[in-house]
């Protein structure tokens, strides 16, 4: 019985250089139903970074515009630059009846955690804060000045994991992964993403006479 179900909405933060990438991906590669909101930032690209594939890069006064017309589901301004999630491609993949994944911070977790109380918000917490450090160093991505934005952020990120539904630990990163497998395999299983499904049960026959 392949009933359709109501998506589920997730939400994973985790302090910059924390592997929140690393493990989203893998997600994403197994559960093809999962869709991902690619946000949209003002923050310059990263190399190899592509337009409309990690992110949609906008100038502040596009960022604002949008914004304004209520465009956002969500949006945050963090390590001086904006991010905002788009509102119109989650509705459309939720009423195609898809997952959808938003990789964000914690300012713009707990809005939609307000707005979406049944989502499924799950915070990934490093080991430690000096192997957070050296994997920022180690992604070889953002200048000196950067990663010691990030780390210092990272303590007021951490302060703010309480209220999470789900707390991931990225240490060993297959462990991690089955960890949030794990979490996501569960939410599908709640009733209410599927409430006729007994319903249906009820109404059939045994086949005995
Ligand atoms: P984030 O998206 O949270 O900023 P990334 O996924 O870019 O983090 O990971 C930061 C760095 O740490 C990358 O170089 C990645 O390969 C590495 N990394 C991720 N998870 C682990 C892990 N469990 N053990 C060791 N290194 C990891
Ligand atoms: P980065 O610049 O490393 O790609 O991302 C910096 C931080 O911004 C990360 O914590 C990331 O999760 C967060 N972020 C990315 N997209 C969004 C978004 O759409 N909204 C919010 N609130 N945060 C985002």
């Amino acid at each position: 019985m392949n009933t359709p179900r109501a998506g589920i909405v997730l939400v994973i933060s985790a302090p910059s250089g924390t592997g929140k990438t690393t493990l989203v991906k893998r997600l994403l590669e197994e559960f093809p139903n999962i869709g991902y909101s690619l946000s949209c930032t003002t923050r310059p690209p990263r190399e190899g970074e592509i337009d409309g594939q990690d992110y949609t890069f906008l100038s502040k006064e596009d960022f604002e515009a949008r914004r304004d017309t209520g465009y956002f589901a969500e949006w945050a301004e963090v390590y001086g630059n904006y991010y905002g999630s788009p509102l119109p491609p989650t509705r459309e993949m939720l009423a195609q009846g898809r997952d959808v994944l938003f990789e964000i911070d914690v300012q713009g977790a707990a809005q939609l955690h307000l707005t979406i109380p049944e989502a499924l918000c799950i915070f990934i917490l490093p080991p430690s804060l000096p192997t957070l450090a050296h994997r920022l160093h180690t992604r070889g991505k953002d200048s000196e000045e950067i990663i010691a934005k990030r780390l210092a952020s990272a303590r007021r990120e951490l302060q703010e994991a309480h209220w999470y539904t789900h707390w991931i630990i990225n240490d060993d990163l297959d462990t991690a992964y089955a960890e949030l497998r794990a979490t996501y395999m569960a939410a599908t299983l709640a009733p209410r993403l599927c409430p006729q499904r007994v319903h249906r049960l009820l109404n059939e026959t045994t086949g005995e006479k």
